[in-house]
């Protein structure tokens, strides 16, 4: 079975073609600049090299028309016709309290996922004309939805509640939904694969470290807490993404620097996190590398960082009474290890150790702890794409 799976932004689109039987990417590549001058397709079958092709795709139909000549093409596609996609996975951002699972895409579900497009302005809209534009091209494929909120709808109530009036849950769903939920679902089952352990039996919590971070506490293979909340804002700092901080502190910058609240609002996402910390950079690496020459302030985004992932580790071993597993995966989780140490540096007492030879080891996934470890560490490159292709699969 051959599965494409899509992830529509605004102006682009990412596509991977996955064939089922061996869990192979036959080709992937991404549309760029999708309605605006100067529209490219950047596309990578399996086994040559990436082709660019310039072409004007005026809307995201028009740009799925391209990827599906390009996957169809005799001189650089993988498939010889459509009809051997048996089924499209769309990537949705928010799929608010009415998905805990994926599902096939039919009326009610797309009016849901517009349901929810105030809760993820920039992400649900275009994933929806991606839907869209795909059912329209392939009206005869099966198209599945798959969210980045669905993994964490087992939270139970005190934890996706916030301690406001009641009614700003009951009026407005204000509420933690928690994002990535693709990501940490998949790294939470592949530890349990590793470990040999079934999932059901395992506390694990997951680390997803990238632009945007979060960990969730995954109790018996159900998320039962993560950092992120009724926004990706929430949680341990970011790249430019501020994390936890008092709310009361948004008023009061709106007052003393005379800016509107979406101006506070666009410092908080944009220009904090190390960014705003450092004054440098976003870029783990660029931090790194600006420490090392002595700068200060890019040591301390660096150890605020590892802080914060460090007390949420410690409040989900706490929330679940307990911890099997620690899963370390995306770009800083998977390739920093100078960060991986730090982060886990305090947690001895509880029975974390790592190894340091196998916490050098890079771009594979693998049990980085001591033998005598109590908790196992370990790093999981994530594959949210894969996970999207195999939940497809299962519902078609
Ligand atoms: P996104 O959330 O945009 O998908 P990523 O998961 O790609 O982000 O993570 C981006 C972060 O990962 C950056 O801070 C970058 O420094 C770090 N990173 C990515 N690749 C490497 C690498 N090879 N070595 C060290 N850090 C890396």
């Amino acid at each position: 079975m051959k599965i494409l799976v899509i992830n529509a932004g605004s102006s682009s689109l990412k596509y991977q073609l996955f064939d089922m039987a061996d869990r192979k990417v036959l080709a992937k590549g991404l549309c760029e600049r999708i309605g605006i001058d100067g529209s490219r397709l950047k596309h990578k079958p399996l086994n040559s090299d990436e082709i660019i092709i310039d072409k004007e795709m005026k809307n995201h139909a028009q740009a799925i028309q391209i990827v599906i000549e390009a996957l169809t093409s005799p001189e650089y596609g993988v498939i010889s016709d459509m009809s051997e996609i048996s089924a499209v996975g769309h990537r949705v951002v928010h799929g608010g309290e009415f998905f805990k699972s994926s599902v096939v895409i039919d009326e009610d579900v797309k009016k849901a996922i517009e349901e929810c497009v105030s809760l993820a302005p920039l992400h649900n809209p275009p994933n929806l004309i991606g839907i869209k534009a795909c059912e329209e091209i392939m009206p005869n494929v099966k198209q599945v939805a798959v969210f980045d909120t669905a993994f964490h709808q087992t939270m139970p109530k005190k934890a996706f509640l916030y301690a406001l009036p009641m009614e700003m849950y009951k009026k407005h769903k204000i509420r933690k939904y928690g994002f990535h939920g693709t990501s940490h679902k998949y790294v939470a089952q592949r530890a349990a694969d590793i470990l040999g352990k079934p999932i059901e039996e395992l506390k694990i919590i997951t680390c997803h470290l990238g632009n945007g971070s979060s960990v969730t506490a995954v109790d018996g293979g159900k998320s039962v807490d993560t950092s992120m909340g009724f926004t990706p804002l929430d949680g341990i700092i970011m790249g430019t993404r501020c994390g936890t901080i008092d709310p009361a502190i948004v008023e009061f910058i709106a007052q003393k620097e005379g800016i509107s609240l979406s101006e506070v609002n666009d410092i908080l996402n944009k220009k904090s996190g190390v960014l705003g910390i450092s004054g440098i950079s976003s870029d783990f690496r660029d931090l790194e590398n600006a420490a090392n020459e002595g700068n200060e302030d890019a040591a301390l985004a660096l150890d605020m960082f590892a802080y914060s992932v460090t007390q949420y580790i410690g409040r989900y071993m706490a929330a679940m009474g307990g911890c099997d597993a620690i899963v370390f995966t995306a770009g800083i989780g998977e390739n920093n290890s100078k960060m991986r140490k730090k982060i886990v540096k305090t947690l001895e007492f509880a029975g974390v150790k790592i190894d340091e030879e196998k916490n050098k080891i890079r771009g594979q996934e693998i049990d980085i702890s001591t033998d005598d470890a109590k908790i196992r560490t370990l790093v999981i490159p994530t594959n949210e794409e894969l996970m999207i292709a195999l939940e497809t699969e299962k519902l078609v």
